[in-house]
């Protein structure tokens, strides 16, 4: 059977306002943005999310690369060039064009924003989140960055509607977990040592708020959501770790650093 390897990195550190994240909760906190490498056996190399662009490390260009005020109302401040996934991917060995498969939980700002990196992948997405994501209802607009999308309709989608086993080998399946977004996605890995774990993007943005099914701000549905995060509960029940794209602790948990799963 054929092996996986995972590793993640912080493609963009953040620390917003807790209320940005969870609803009206107080304080500020300082989250990771979680990108998942992963190398398998048969089909290469695959990426989970993409993070947050390079141009946001610029205050200028960032500023007008995200639309106003929202570096500073995410705490941007902390990301630099060197933080973006090409540059972070180049120091574990990896070129851009060694990327053959980009999987997207969902195209907001900080999942989307390495899209441009990777011509030659083929990029994975839920086909209401790609139409979504292309006009959003006004509210949601700040959050899916047109110019993350600048190349998108020069690139090799792979358009799935629910569940999906990514290579029919029951390694990495994809599941839909709408709320967050239209067409949110999880992804569960079957690693040959460590077991089943779900990079779970962000049916929570923090542990508290996930454990406690508080809504978060950017939510498109609440309903959708509480649903999601029911299923995802008894994954979890079921002996399947999850782990939040944004949460200090989860991330603490993943391999990072060279460190790796398998
Ligand atoms: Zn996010």
């Amino acid at each position: 059977m054929s092996k996986l390897r995972l590793t993640a990195l912080d493609a963009g550190p953040l620390s917003p306002d807790k209320n940005k994240l969870v609803a009206f909760a107080p304080g500020r906190v300082s989250v990771p943005t979680t990108v998942g490498v992963i190398e398998h056996e048969a089909h290469g190399l695959v990426l989970w999310d993409t993070g947050i662009n390079h141009t946001v490390a610029d205050p200028e260009r960032g500023e007008a690369y995200w639309g106003a005020g929202l570096r500073d109302a995410f705490g941007a401040h902390g990301f630099t060039r060197a933080h973006a996934v090409d540059a972070q991917l180049e120091r574990l060995g990896f070129k851009p064009a060694d990327v053959r498969y980009v999987v997207y939980s969902h195209l907001h700002l900080d999942h989307a924003g390495g899209m441009s990196y990777f011509p030659g992948a083929v990029h994975v997405v839920q086909r209401d989140e790609i139409r979504y994501a292309l006009w959003p209802d006004p509210w949601t607009r700040p959050v899916y960055c047109q110019n993350d999308f600048q190349d998108i309709r020069k690139l090799d989608i792979l358009e799935v509607e629910g569940d999906f086993d990514l290579f029919d080998d029951g390694r990495m399946r994809l599941i839909r977990t709408p709320g967050h977004t239209p067409g949110h996605q999880a992804l569960v890995l079957d690693l040959a040592h460590r077991g089943r774990i779900c990079l779970a993007a962000d049916v929570g943005h923090q542990r508290d708020g996930f454990d406690a099914m508080v809504p978060m701000p950017w939510d498109w549905s609440a309903s959708a959501m509480s649903m999601t995060r029911m299923r995802m509960k008894q994954l979890e029940r079921s002996g399947v770790p999850l782990f939040l794209c944004h949460d200090a602790g989860d991330f603490a948990k993943l391999p990072s650093a060279g460190a790796f799963w398998d």
